[in-house]
């Protein structure tokens, strides 16, 4: 399918030199008649026959031209219709003082760039390429001064004081921690926030709403996308952070998207608002593992659990030093039967968890 995100088109940049060097030629009808090589684009001016051949075949016919081209080829199935992609890698060649040349065709988009320079074009899209987006303005890190940007440009109410301070006590006995400072500045003096259409934030009285059977308990869910989709901050602080963490993700392994909540308002703001931002960079901060506690996991295997049957024997379990009887079936007892299907730790055999509990691989 083609890609129409120009971040995703970015992203996904797979440049590729050609080993030819080119050059570009103005001929009349004749000459272009009598070539010997194809020319790799041919365009039809008032003034002649342009073409973009390569040094060799123009040479041998004695063609005049100005400076040799090398060609790179944008892996990426460009729609046509995405509209800036040219144009934002142009700029970066641009901005790096190299001249291009952008030929879109009908599968990719080509840059032809002046030979000696085609390292370098290179090298800025595949930084391109694996870089996020650069954001269009620098990072702002207060929130007092981002909130007027919410109130000029979304939608959002000033907040109701009385309620706040209700509420800030119940986040505290609830999740086991405070909402740190930015937080309670925001809720402070907005509420209703709407950020793009894609980012609903939930009232303090909703956040304790959510069900959280699954999440530890110090995440706090406060915002929503349309899909229903919650996005969670972790309020314990791990790491000297408070981790931003999309609930979206696979049943125990979430994506974390920011590591302050002000960063998260900051990205939501300063986004285009197509996707959810991090949709582009994927696992830039790592990612947090959700550990249930086991009258959870219990719930979850009790079928799997009573369709094992009793430990008959005669012959041990083959798990190193377990004591227990074989079930039918298996070489090992249940609990081993079960970490060996599961494999996670029994949670019918072994000492509970109290509480869900997250361990995370953050990158910095
Ligand atoms: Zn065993």
């Amino acid at each position: 399918m083609a890609e129409k995100n120009l971040q995703v088109l970015m992203a996904s940049i797979k440049p590729q030199l050609h080993k030819d060097t080119f050059v570009f030629c103005s001929v009349s009808e004749s000459v272009f008649n009598s070539l010997k090589v194809e020319p790799i684009s041919v365009f039809r001016e008032t003034e002649g026959v342009s073409i973009t051949i390569e040094k060799s075949a123009a040479d041998a016919a004695s063609l005049k031209y100005e400076g040799t081209w090398s060609l790179i080829t944008c892996e990426v199935n460009s729609d046509l219709n995405a509209v800036g992609f040219l144009a934002a890698m142009s700029k970066l060649a641009a901005e790096a003082g190299i001249p291009v040349n952008a030929v879109s065709a009908y599968h990719h988009d080509h840059l032809f760039v002046p030979t000696e320079r085609a390292k370098d074009a290179m090298r800025l899209l595949q930084e391109a390429a694996t870089k996020p987006p650069m954001p269009t303005r620098a990072p702002i890190s207060d929130i007092r001064v981002l909130i007027p940007h919410i109130f000029n440009d979304h939608k959002a109410f000033k907040a109701m004081g009385s309620l706040l301070t209700q509420g800030v006590a119940l986040i505290s006995s609830r999740f086991g921690y405070s909402l740190p400072d930015d937080m309670r500045i925001f809720y402070e003096r907005c509420s209703d926030v709407k950020v793009s259409d894609r980012y609903t934030f939930l009232s303090l009285q909703k956040a304790l709403d959510t069900d959280r059977a699954k999440l530890p308990r110090s995440w706090m869910p406060f915002c929503e996308t349309p899909d229903g989709n919650l996005i969670a901050i972790d309020l314990s602080n791990p790491d000297d952070t408070y981790p931003i963490i999309d609930l979206n993700n696979l049943e125990f392994d979430h994506l974390v998207v920011a590591l302050s909540f002000t960063e998260f308002i900051d990205k939501i703001l300063s986004h285009d608002g197509s996707s959810v931002f991090w949709i582009d960079h994927d696992k830039q901060y790592g990612t947090a593992t959700v550990y249930l506690n086991n009258n959870q996991l219990r719930k979850k295997y009790q079928d799997y659990w009573n369709s094992l049957s009793d430990e008959y024997g005669p012959e041990l379990c083959k798990a190193e030093l377990c004591k227990h009887k074989r079930i039918k079936l298996s070489i090992f007892c249940k609990q081993h039967q079960f970490e060996q299907i599961h494999q996670i730790p029994c949670p019918f055999s072994q000492d509970a968890p109290v509480e869900n509990f997250a361990e995370y691989q953050l990158k910095n």
